[in-house]
């Protein structure tokens, strides 16, 4: 089948409901519900970019298999340009969002790609899981669809690993096999994106290593999202019913995270991946080189992101007159490194890239490490923290789009006004700082950034355990050794 249309998605959506909680009540239709509709007509929009005429060839190549256009994101990129295709691909994707919708199918399309890219890995576990592996890309490459997924357990404790105790365990655990399958019980966080998803992959994370004696958690397998005994418990949804006006994001771009709860969940044997091996669970990412596919994208919806922060601030200081002040100047220069690291970051991570042992070709894991971990400790947070202080009360004189149809609306139009911008363009761009920096959604944007490839200290001393610098002492050595 060639790429879906947004309606096509949402059809696909209501026709297999999976099974929704949110704010005490089971959802029937995540695409008329108001927690959900608009962040599943984003998500539609995408697909519908796949047939706008000015840039559908840039969004699609040739099914391998059906000859049909489907979505770049499902490459498996042999080359540096196709490398660049699929960037140029993610970027029309980002900019529907502002990469405020960080988990758009193009980033686990690219991850199940790089593991089919090198599905001889999954030889080694048994035989017949690499064929799934091809199979199950093909399948969702040739369907379109949206996936999902969740990586990490619910832990009772920090302190300890997780431990091979079924009877007492939160985390997912495989409690049986039978000729269908395995059966799985236990809970996940935090499927980003999973009730408006198609499918959820289920997968180790190299943030969180398995002990030795965790085989029982230590599996890889996908799902439909509508499959029986599974179910997700979101969050309050940010998106409140209010119009685009007041509330220019959140009416939007609602992604939705939600917790993921398995009862007794069978995977047919087809869908499983990886069972039991926790030493190819834990080194599943390296080998597969699925964390660089999935840091393109990433880093790259960052880099939009940024830009979108940078029109945004750009706009509010000629807004409010503020152009020629230094210190405006300054924050708005800092904004401008910001992205133009990130955006060196992604054209590095491909000038660098190495076709991997099994012919992929993966970008190079360096400076998309750098760029991710950078948005995640210091980018992210500090350009919520410049729209605050450009904004300052701007973000709080904020009436309603509602307030200007009442009979103090001359008087708005009068005291809002600046010198360069009407009073009712004023509030509009300051309802969108605000959604940016200080609205719900806005701190789940810091949030997510911060803690969703992983907890930034994990993953600090993941690089400082994986990352090279016997070169680097070396030098320093042979330094302290020079004479004179
Ligand atoms: C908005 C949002 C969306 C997300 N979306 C997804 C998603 O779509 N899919 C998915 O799989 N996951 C998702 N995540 C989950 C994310 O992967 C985890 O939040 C992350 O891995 C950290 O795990 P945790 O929340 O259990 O942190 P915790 O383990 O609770 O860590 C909390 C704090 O304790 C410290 N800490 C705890 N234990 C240790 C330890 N052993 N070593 C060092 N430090 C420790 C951490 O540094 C951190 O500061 C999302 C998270 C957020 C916030």
């Amino acid at each position: 089948m060639p790429v879906r249309t947004g309606k096509q998605y949402i059809e696909g959506l209501s026709k297999k409901p999976a099974e929704v909680w949110i704010s005490g009540e089971k959802v029937k239709d995540v695409t008329t519900h108001t927690a959900f509709q608009n962040g599943v007509r984003s998500l539609a929009a995408l697909y519908d970019q796949q047939h706008d005429p000015v840039i559908k060839d840039s969004m699609t190549f040739e099914s391998p298999s059906s000859g049909d256009p489907v979505g770049l994101s499902f490459i498996i990129p042999k080359t540096i340009d196709d490398l660049v295709r699929r960037r140029e691909m993610m970027t029309n994707w980002a900019w529907e969002s502002c990469g405020m919708m960080a988990r758009t199918p193009d980033f686990l399309n690219n991850a199940v790609s790089s593991w089919a890219g090198s599905a001889d890995y999954f030889v080694n576990d048994r035989p017949e899981f690499k064929d799934n592996v091809l199979r199950y890309h093909e399948y969702i490459r040739e369907n379109d669809l949206t996936l999902t997924h969740t990586l990490v357990n619910l832990q009772r404790s920090r302190n300890t690993a997780i431990h091979d105790n079924i009877e007492d365990q939160v985390a997912l655990t495989v409690v049986d096999e039978t000729a269908e399958g395995i059966v799985v019980h236990g809970s996940r966080i935090l499927a980003t994106l999973g009730p408006i998803s198609d499918e959820i992959a289920v997968y180790p994370t190299r943030t969180h290593i398995l002990g030795k004696d965790s085989w029982r958690q230590a599996f890889s397998f996908a799902l439909p999202c509508a499959t029986p005994g599974m179910r997700f418990m979101c969050r309050e949804s940010l998106d409140i019913g209010r119009s685009s006006f007041d509330h220019p994001l959140a009416s939007r771009f609602e992604e939705m995270d939600a917790l993921v709860f398995f009862d007794n969940v069978l995977v047919p044997w087809d869908r499983v991946f990886l069972l039991g091996d926790v030493d190819m669970c834990n080194d599943y990412s390296a080998a597969t080189q699925s964390t660089a596919h999935t840091g393109q994208q990433v880093v790259n919806r960052t880099a939009v992101k940024t830009e979108f922060v940078l029109g945004l601030t750009s706009l509010m200081a000629e807004t409010l007159g503020s152009t020629q002040v230094p210190h405006v100047q300054e924050r708005i220069g800092e904004i401008v490194i910001y992205l133009e690291t990130l955006k060196a970051c992604v054209r590095a991570a491909e000038a660098d890239a190495t076709l991997n042992k099994w012919g992929v070709m993966c970008p190079a894991q360096g400076p998309l490490v750098a760029g991710r971990q950078l948005y995640s400790r210091t980018i992210y947070p500090r350009l919520a923290e410049i729209v605050q202080l450009l904004g300052s009360s701007s973000l709080m004189a904020l009436p309603t789009e509602a307030d200007f149809n009442t009979p103090v609306g001359p008087e708005l139009e009068r005291y809002l006004a600046t010198d360069s911008t009407g009073a009712k363009d004023r509030v509009r761009l300051f309802h969108l700082a605000w959604d940016v920096a200080c609205s719900a959604f806005g701190g789940r944007q810091v949030l997510y950034e911060r803690f969703f490839g992983g907890d930034p200290v994990r993953n600090a001393m993941l690089l400082y355990q994986t990352y090279n610098k016997q070169s680097a002492m070396d030098r320093v050595q042979r330094f302290l050794e020079r004479e004179g």
